[in-house]
């Protein structure tokens, strides 16, 4: 199968380069990966996506987004891109499925992967207590007591969210001053169930089939402590998904694509968009923002090649 534009990926970056590719006319093609429609999917409310006044759900939106993109030709595919040969025109993708795609351009918008803490129970009960998403797992800790770890604006707005079902909700944070917006802080300091725990890091998440609690240390006094608690959120920050660009494209010291202004990367024809760019503002307004800057310039880049082809250059 073969593409003017192949797009991996498909949070707000993807599916807004698709919405524009298809515009052009181009028909492109967006392998969707292992979560279709990206975090924002996973997100609960969105509040700060300009043009929906009372907000709107987050797998809602990657939703519309993905249909606005198909009403003018957008294909989609369920797969994982496994290897890229770049040493050749067109691209050549290869895929889990073991079928080969081609393309006259990529645009890479694989996002960004909630990060992990990385400590003793976490793997061994993820699913069971442990879970990096609230919106998908919230009803199931209906009356229950978690714990949701960070500072950050996803920490407050996925634990405000768990606030509906839970009977008590503990927010663990490193530091004593939390970096969310002050709006999300206001309503996390005036939730009732809402209780905080300062300088403190997770050590250890207890359990034997289920997680039964934490292992808690606290920086300033340094003591040990245990909680009881039946789930555990981790909203740490994210890791860029670029295992697969690696030795390929130029990536920073964080791993995330290094691009110029307009979305190129180094090599020619292949474009970037998205949180696997930018880990300064990583809104999804930005995201499509960038997207819309990738289709832009794949489409730019594709009507290049064709003059050239045509005077023979
Ligand atoms: P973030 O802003 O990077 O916050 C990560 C939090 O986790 C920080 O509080 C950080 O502590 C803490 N942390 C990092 N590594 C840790 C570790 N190993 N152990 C314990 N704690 C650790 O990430 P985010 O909250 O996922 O947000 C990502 C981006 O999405 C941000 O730009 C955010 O504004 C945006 N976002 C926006 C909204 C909204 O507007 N409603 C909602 C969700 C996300 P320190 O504070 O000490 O560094």
């Amino acid at each position: 199968m073969h593409s003017n534009i192949l797009i991996i990926g498909s949070g707000p970056a993807g599916l807004t380069a698709a919405l524009y590719a298809a515009r052009a006319n181009l028909e492109p093609l967006v392998v969707r990966g292992l979560q279709p429609g990206g975090l924002i999917a996973t997100t609960s409310e969105v509040e700060n996506y300009p043009g929906f006044v009372e907000g709107i759900g987050g797998f809602e939106l990657a939703d519309n987004m993905e249909k606005q993109a198909a009403r003018f030709g957008a294909q989609f595919k369920d797969t994982l891109i496994t290897a890229i040969d770049a040493s050749v025109r067109p691209f050549v993708l290869d895929t889990d499925s073991g079928e080969r795609l081609t393309a006259d351009t990529i645009i890479v918008s694989t996002g960004a992967s909630p990060r992990k803490l990385g400590v003793p129970g976490e793997e061994r009960l993820a699913n069971r207590g442990v879970s990096y998403c609230a919106t998908c797992d919230g009803f199931f800790y209906r009356g229950k007591k978690v714990v949701v770890v960070g500072g950050g604006n996803s920490a407050l707005d996925e634990g405000l969210f768990l606030t509906r079902f839970v009977d008590e909700l503990i927010i663990v944070h490193r530091r004593d001053s939390l970096r969310a917006d002050p709006v999300l802080q206001e309503r996390a300091f005036s939730n009732a169930k809402v209780r905080f725990i300062w300088d403190s890091a997770v050590e250890e998440i207890l359990g034997g089939e289920q997680v039964e609690g934490i292992r808690l240390k606290n920086f300033k006094d340094g003591t040990v402590s245990e909680v009881a608690v039946d789930g555990v959120f981790p909203y740490i920050g994210h890791i860029p998904n670029t295992k697969l660009f690696t030795g390929l494209l130029t990536l920073d010291e964080a791993g995330y694509i290094v691009t110029d202004a307009r979305q190129r990367t180094n090599i020619s024809g292949i474009f970037a968009a998205g949180d696997v760019v930018d880990h300064v503002y990583r809104q999804a307004i930005t995201a499509a923002g960038e997207g819309c800057k990738a289709a832009m310039e794949a489409t730019w880049y594709l009507a290049a090649q064709e003059h050239a082809a045509q005077k023979g250059l």
